[in-house]
């Protein structure tokens, strides 16, 4: 079969290798989408993640499918099924999963291979993170679960109260996954971002409010005096993966207000922050890292609801040979460029 296999830091290349054999408990999936993101991204950009992926492997990770095979001992689901296989699944026994915040868990399990005409789908993922997808749902739409339940769930985590003024940095796929989300449970939102595109993206997503990087002195300040009586946000959601980024989070929450890290800098990342407005301020800080079981079936069901736009994130379509090429131009991104997301299509892109 045809794949994308990653060599290491910006080396990526479209390759033929063997289709995966499927043993017991484990199902063969026939991608029929797969979507571009910022963790792929990031991963293409550093060579490698310290908990997803190890190179030389197979890359890519949101998808939806047609199941091909089905290994022995798997119970519920059959050949020809749509579903959606999630990109990682937890243990169920370690001291993490017994808390409840399977996220954490020891020995989670991660599935890449998604930018390939069929990927093998590992006994535990089958059994606590592969979902059926509704009739009514596309692929395209389906392949969003796993971003959307990274949000959900730091959403959650942050604990955003109705009415809150909530500042978004960032205006990646997963910026604007917050903006919308937020919106929708009627927070007053303000969005951060870079690029000419992504403020035109932002206020689609429904905004309020928007701060072009570029375009102002200092963005602290600028995000302090949207916030209600310029007394700072009650929610800051970083989303950049940025030292910078972090340290403007702090700045630009209230008194008694919560910063949520969602986005991961590189290992290493140190950042400065004022301890005494941290300190006397009473500010919270949280950082969300990944999604749990629960929170991917809400993601579906609130996709197959129809209330979350899946399309806009869509904005461009590919082959399997594209895709090199597709992340060494997501690289030098210009302020013009439009791409939030791309979706592949293994078997060619439908017309
Ligand atoms: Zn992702
Ligand atoms: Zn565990």
């Amino acid at each position: 079969m045809t794949a994308a296999v990653l060599y290491g830091k910006e080396d990526l290349k479209i390759e033929k290798v063997p289709i995966p054999r499927v043993g017991d408990g484990e199902i063969l999936v026939k991608v029929q989408v797969a979507l571009t993101c910022g963790t792929d991204l990031k991963v293409y950009q550093r060579g490698y993640h310290a908990r997803m992926i190890v190179p030389p492997a197979l890359f890519g990770h949101e998808l939806a499918g047609v199941i091909e095979e089905v290994g022995a001992g798997v119970n519920g689901f059959k050949t020809g099924m749509r579903v959606v296989a999630l990109n990682s699944a937890p243990c169920q026994m370690c001291f993490y999963c017994s808390k409840h915040q399977e996220n954490l868990c020891e020995d989670l399990l991660f599935n890449n291979g998604a930018y390939a005409e069929y990927i093998r789908v590992p006994r535990r993922i089958v059994e606590a993170n592969m979902l059926v997808i509704p009739a009514n749902v596309s692929f395209e739409d389906a392949a969003m679960t796993e971003p959307l339940a990274c949000v959900l769930r730091g959403l959650h985590e942050t604990g955003v109260e109705i009415g809150d003024t909530v500042t978004i940095i960032g205006g990646g796929p997963i910026g604007l996954m917050f903006v919308q989300v937020a919106r929708a449970i009627g927070c007053n939102v303000i969005s951060v971002v870079k690029r000419d595109e992504q403020v035109q993206a932002a206020k689609q997503m429904g905004a309020h409010e928007i701060v072009q990087t570029t375009k102002v002195p200092n963005v602290v300040d600028a995000v302090r005096a949207l916030s209600p009586q310029k007394r700072g946000c009650d929610v800051v959601i970083e989303a950049v993966g940025r030292q910078e980024a972090w340290e403007w989070s702090v700045d630009m929450v209230r008194k008694g207000g919560t910063v949520n890290f969602f986005g991961g800098p590189a290992a290493g990342t140190k950042v400065e922050l004022d301890t005494n407005r941290l300190h006397y301020g009473d500010i919270t800080l949280k950082a969300s890292f990944h999604h749990t079981p629960a929170t991917c079936r809400t993601a579906l069901e609130i996709v197959t609801s129809g209330s979350f736009k899946c399309a806009e994130y869509i904005t461009g379509r590919a082959i399997l040979a594209d895709v090199p090429d597709l992340f060494a131009r997501m690289m030098t991104r210009t302020s013009d460029s439009r791409d939030i997301k791309t979706a592949v299509f293994p078997s060619g892109v439908p017309q």
